[in-house]
């Protein structure tokens, strides 16, 4: 009935999460509020983690591609799961490290590194580094020759695969501003230049397709391309790279209609195209990793917001009115972002009415969603938006000036903030005269 399996229904009939009322946590902390459920990301994980050991036979890593929600709680809990961790900022790096994030495990990603980031990636012992472009393949040389190291990466590869998505989060294609093109020979240019380079071990590929996707051909696809790639380089330069990072970009229910892929079938069937294209090719099997991020936290989350008016025009439609916006979930304004939403408070009653959700920032296109049905509303209800783990959190602005919500995580049905709310002492904090 819910578009995921931690939410709920109690004997009042409100909505639960992780089987906590939401109505009263939204009491507790005030609103507007992340919940995520911490019991979900995990099972999320060691489904993943069981998976890729199953398929892959245990060369193989999941990595949490932090950037859906990133704080400290959210990097522990991939370590203790056994996950790697992406990383695309020093801020995320920073996070990571906070927490004692295992270096060998974290991959840092970025289509434009900056020294102080690479910097701090080579002190730290990043893992892998992925790198993006010649500009940056020459800097991390000079960098960790500087440094007496050598730098592990992956070469970020566009391997022209057309995810069915959204534009904005579709990556795999030639025009795109990530990787290195593979039809022009730009990526078998960077390949013969790295093995050159005093300062850089490459130890493979990374490619990632898009986001949301619900196919699993593109993956396949995208896969056949990368191992395509590996023997030509081994023939061509009898290098012989050793990891294929096959990227993130599993999708999500969002929507009662949406028919997300299951971890398992989607490992399954790679990893058979894997064996089989390195069978083919005569390649050994590469040390595979994937990277997923909303598909572990997406569905473990939920925002609770106050309703403060309902304005019905007639004729033209129904602006519900909630005490967040696009400063807490900017994904609408976005890319048109579509989520289940429900009155809290009323979630066993039929959801009967068709309403625009805006939020209260001075932007008219500032909505969570257009032509949701909703059950009966009226000011002072506590209107639950699903699925919102991820970018979420993680995209919220101090737009308007107003102030981030607190993230509460779920464990065991016992509640805990993660993430305080931010208070209007934090949003001038920086500002001088
Ligand atoms: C964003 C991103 C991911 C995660 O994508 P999801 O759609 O959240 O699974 C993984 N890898 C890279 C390089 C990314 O940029």
């Amino acid at each position: 009935m819910f578009v995921s399996d931690c939410l709920g229904l109690n004997a009042l009939g409100h909505l639960t999460i992780g089987g906590r009322d939401t109505v009263e946590l939204a009491q507790t902390y005030g609103t507007p509020l992340y919940v995520m459920d911490e019991d979900e990301i995990r099972r999320a994980c060691a489904s993943y983690r069981e998976s890729i050991n199953k398929y892959y036979g245990g060369r193989g890593l999941v990595t949490y591609a932090s950037k859906a929600f990133c704080c400290k709680a959210a990097c522990k809990i991939a370590m203790e799961e056994g996950l790697g961790l992406d990383v695309v900022s020093i801020g995320e790096l920073y996070t990571a490290q906070s927490v004692g994030f295992p270096p060998e495990r974290i991959f840092f990603h970025g289509n434009n590194k900056t020294v102080q980031e690479l910097l701090a990636a080579l002190e730290y012992g990043v893992g892998q580094i992925v790198v993006d472009n010649l500009s940056e393949l020459e800097l991390l040389n000079q960098l960790a020759i500087s440094h007496n190291q050598k730098a592990s990466i992956l070469f970020r590869i566009k391997p022209g695969v057309d995810a069915h998505t959204h534009a904005f989060i579709r990556t795999g294609q030639i025009d795109s501003k990530f990787g290195f093109a593979l039809e022009t020979g730009e990526a078998l240019g960077a390949v013969r230049m790295a093995a050159g380079m005093e300062g850089i071990e490459l130890k493979g590929l990374h490619c990632h397709i898009g986001s949301q996707i619900f196919d699993i051909e593109p993956f396949e696809h995208a896969a056949e391309v990368m191992l395509g790639f590996i023997a030509e380089i081994r023939e061509k330069t009898g290098l012989a790279l050793k990891i294929l990072d096959l990227g993130g970009g599993f999708g999500i229910k969002y929507l009662p209609e949406h028919d997300p892929v299951q971890y398992d079938r989607y490992m399954m069937q790679v990893s058979e195209t894997v064996k089989k294209s390195c069978a083919a090719l005569g390649i050994n099997t590469p040390y595979i990793v994937i990277e997923p991020g909303r598909s572990i936290v997406g569905p473990a989350g939920v925002t609770l917001y106050t309703v403060g008016s309902v304005k019905e025009i007639p004729g033209v439609r129904t602006y519900v009115a909630v005490d967040g916006g696009m400063c807490d979930n900017p994904r609408y304004i976005l890319y048109q972002s579509e989520y289940e939403a429900m009155v809290a408070n009323k979630a066993s009653q039929p959801r009967l009415r068709t309403v625009t959700i805006a939020g209260k920032c001075c932007e008219s296109g500032d909505l969570i969603g257009e032509r949701m049905p909703l059950q009966e509303v009226q000011a002072g209800d506590i209107i639950a938006v699903l699925s919102t783990g991820a970018y979420n959190y993680s995209m919220a602005s101090n737009y308007n000036r107003i102030p981030k919500p607190a993230v509460v995580m779920l464990r065991d049905g016992k509640d805990r903030v993660v993430v305080r709310r931010e208070t209007l002492d934090d949003i001038i904090r920086n500002d001088l005269l």
